[in-house]
């Protein structure tokens, strides 16, 4: 059973993320004028399932789509979508070094054994596409340097190229009307290092940069829509991990007795992985 779009708010629309092929969250934003995507999906299907949402919905005047990230999930589809395409100027280079690539098995695992690609995101790809790999990239049209505000007609999006350790080029999108925010993948740490990493440098960058969008609906790719008051732990656990990380040099055991204190109950998974993202940045 495949996802369906769910209402978020008055004007903002989601596909839920599909885990079994790595399929993230799509969003749509409907202002009185304009309709604006964020990201374009991991496939030609996986676009053609959302628009066909859209339509469902009766989702009018669809005209533009940004993407959050190079990455291959947020950015397969934008062929299919066939909208005008908007992305931050480090994220069309990024989809830029990928237009020659070959997605053969071979060519896939090639990429994996030279450290560009990874094994999770070559697995994904052979089991969205099958045998038939019939990908083709598509360049963004405009690209952001910083900043864009965009008017949807009673519905304004500010688009803002943040970074951090997932992808550099991570840009988020903020419905202010609606104050929901899409994050994109920009709060999970780097998967492309040789371990799964957070930098205390980039992390805190990135919330610095965060912390003025507040809303009521935080949109991360890959998950269901979080709360503020779920978002605040997620965001306090990084900011509380860069202290703790520096004071105590990226020690494991001494971060993580630090931390059970700090939060005054026994860690739970999701902590400790994190921890560790902290320690692999503090080491390489
Ligand atoms: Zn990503």
């Amino acid at each position: 059973m495949k996802a369906a779009l769910q209402q978020l708010t008055q004007s903002v629309f989601y596909l839920p993320s599909d885990s079994a092929t790595d399929r993230p969250v799509l969003g749509a934003i409907q202002g009185k004028n304009q309709t604006l995507l964020v990201d374009a999906g991991n496939s030609s299907a996986h676009a053609k399932l959302f628009l066909s949402e859209l339509k469902k919905q009766d989702l009018y005047a669809i005209t533009s789509v940004v993407l959050t990230h190079w990455h291959w999930d947020h950015i397969f589809g934008t062929k299919e979508m066939n909208l005008f395409t908007l992305s931050s100027e480090q994220t069309k280079q990024a989809i830029e070094k990928m237009i020659n690539y070959e997605w053969t098995d071979e060519a896939l695992e090639e990429r994996v054994k030279e450290g560009i690609e990874i094994q999770f995101c070559a697995d994904m790809i052979k089991a969205e596409f099958g045998d038939n790999r019939r990908i083709e990239i598509q360049l963004p049209n405009m690209t952001i340097n910083k900043l864009v505000r965009i008017d949807l007609g009673n519905i304004h999006c500010t688009i803002e190229h943040v970074g951090g350790d997932h992808a550099s080029d991570s840009t988020i999108v903020y419905v202010e009307e609606e104050n929901v925010l899409f994050l994109g993948d920009c709060l999970y740490p780097n998967l492309y290092s040789k371990t799964p990493q957070y930098t205390v440098k980039h992390t805190r960058a990135l919330l610095q940069a965060l912390g003025k969008y507040k809303a009521n609906h935080y949109v991360l790719s890959h998950e269901l829509p979080l709360s503020p008051v779920q978002y605040n732990e997620y965001i306090q656990l990084l900011a509380i991990l860069c202290e703790l990380t520096e004071t105590h040099q990226g020690n494991k055991q001494n971060i993580t007795e630090a931390l059970s204190i700090r939060l005054n109950k026994e860690l739970n998974e999701d902590e400790r992985e994190t921890i560790d993202c902290f320690v692999n940045g503090y080491i390489d």
